[in-house]
């Protein structure tokens, strides 16, 4: 009997991948993609799985680095996009970088040989049809109106961002504590708090003075014209804060009411720059308040200008784009299937995810997710100590949600890294603790090292290979 196929909308990074993985499952598949129908902003050409910007795949470092991690684990599941990326490599050093035109025809060609793909060049202008009991919406940042309004009404109207300034998220392991403490305003508890949720870090008058200059004088990325659309929620960047006057931050963002210094109790903050838990895992803060367009370079050296964060490494910087994501952790499930509409997943860019990587990788996932679905099999989701599972944790489950500014998204895009992990023991070397840098180094090997033999479980690798 011929099996009713799985609908992919949006033939881009991550619906390119989820189609290639159901496909390669058994189960037919119909891609629709808009372009050369409908264009984007950004796409260019009518290949699938377009690169709109860069032609990198970052870090290919699978040892101790957390993309390069991810790159591993696709290509042991099989991923059209790290073949394709394999194929047509240019060299980048550390880094994977592709020949965009020729990864983009590899893609392409994979997916129109297929026998059990049906690609149709169509915009989908909203929800997919109810005949389409199983469907994957993977339309990316850019998704076209229709579809994106369609979604915000079946998700609710605070539940689609379209345009986000972005803050900061900084690894725990590096702010000073000697220096930085733990304490909400006020003391105040609120719902699921124990009214010591913030890190704090306090700045005195000078401080305070020099960094509103640094603000001032830092270098801005150019807003491009054609992200016309207002800034989310109202949320300025803080630079344009610090234009309105120089006092404007000390009663914004960076108010030090309510706040006692617990290393210096008896000194009064002039300024207190506060930084909220990012993830169920505490391994990960948000700087409050912090949404910039400040350069990438910039960001790094005036935001290690404050006290307790001078040697702070970033998880994410700042930045401003126009990108459509929905509220995740409210919205989806583990499996990525909207829980009001079952039988309905996202994938790629528009779950939360950030990059070309992190959005093939989702992609990846949600395609076997469905295919398993339609095949009446287990729907076994790749456990949290793989990369797959921690990305996957993050956009459904593991980001802790802001109770306390209703109305306020904090559910931010994120690029897979470490923090998103769970903590691993260290190995001693020679019966000796390690510290800094080897301690650094020694523990992403543990992670990934972990990661990969868990993934290779997930996948059933050793079994396959002791069965042939
Ligand atoms: C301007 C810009 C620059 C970026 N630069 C980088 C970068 O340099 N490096 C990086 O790692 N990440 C970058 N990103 C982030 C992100 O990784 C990429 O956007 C990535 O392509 C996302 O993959 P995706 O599959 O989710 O979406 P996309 O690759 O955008 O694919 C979505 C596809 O859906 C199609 N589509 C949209 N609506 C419909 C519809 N209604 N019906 C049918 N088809 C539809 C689109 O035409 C597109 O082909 C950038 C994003 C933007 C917006």
């Amino acid at each position: 009997m011929k099996q009713t196929p799985l609908h992919v909308i949006g033939g881009g990074l991550a619906g390119s991948e989820a189609a290639w993985q159901a496909a390669e499952a058994g189960v037919p598949v119909v891609l629709h993609e808009m372009r050369p129908v409908r264009g984007t902003d950004a796409h260019k050409t009518d290949g699938l799985a377009e690169l709109v910007c860069s032609n990198s795949f970052r870090s290919d470092d699978a040892e101790t680095n957390a993309v390069g991690l991810l790159h591993a684990e696709m290509r042991l599941s099989g991923s059209l996009i790290m073949r394709a990326g394999d194929a047509n490599q240019v060299p980048a050093g550390g880094a994977l970088a592709v020949d965009r035109d020729g990864f983009s025809q590899a893609v392409t060609r994979a997916l129109e040989d297929h026998p059990l793909i049906e690609i149709t060049r169509e915009e989908v202008p909203g929800l997919p049809p109810a005949e389409w009991d199983q469907a994957i919406i993977a339309t990316g940042p850019l998704t076209a109106p229709g579809l994106a309004e369609a979604i915000r009404r079946e998700t609710g109207a605070e539940a689609l961002a379209f345009f986000d300034a972005i803050a900061p998220i900084v690894h725990f392991d590096t702010i000073d504590m000697d220096v930085a403490w733990f304490q909400s305003r006020y003391d105040k508890v609120g719902p699921g708090g124990t009214g010591k949720d913030y890190i704090n870090c306090p700045m005195d008058k000078d401080t305070y003075l020099a960094f509103v200059q640094a603000l001032l004088d830092g270098e801005k990325t150019a807003f491009k014209e054609w992200e016309g659309t207002p800034y989310f929620d109202g949320c300025l960047p803080i630079e344009v804060m610090a234009e309105r006057g120089v006092e404007t931050l000390r009663h914004g963002p960076m108010k030090p009411m309510g706040l006692t210094n617990a290393h210096k109790p008896d000194e009064k903050p002039y300024a207190v720059v506060q930084l909220r838990q990012d993830n169920a895992l505490g391994t990960l803060y948000n700087m409050v308040g912090f949404q910039t367009k400040l350069k990438y370079g910039e960001q790094v050296r005036v935001f290690r200008m404050i006290p307790g964060l001078e040697n702070a490494e970033f998880a994410r910087l700042g930045g401003l784009h126009r990108n459509t994501y929905i509220n995740s952790p409210a919205l989806l499930d583990g499996t990525l299937q909207l829980k009001s509409r079952p039988g309905l997943r996202f994938a790629g860019q528009i779950t939360g995810c950030e990059g070309y990587v992190e959005s093939a990788a989702m992609g990846l996932v949600a395609g076997r997710f469905a295919a398993a679905e339609r095949l009446g099999r287990a729907l076994t989701p790749p456990p949290p100590t793989t990369a797959f599972g921690a990305l996957l944790n993050h956009i459904t489950g593991g980001h802790i949600l802001a109770e306390d500014e209703p109305g306020k998204r904090s559910f931010q895009p994120m690029n897979v890294n470490f923090g998103l992990f769970p903590p691993v023991e260290v190995p001693k070397q020679e019966g000796k603790r390690l510290r800094g840098k080897e301690k650094s180094a020694a523990k992403k090997r543990a992670l990934t090292a972990r990661a990969l033999a868990d993934c290779r479980a997930w996948l059933g690798i050793a079994e396959k290979e002791a069965a042939e």
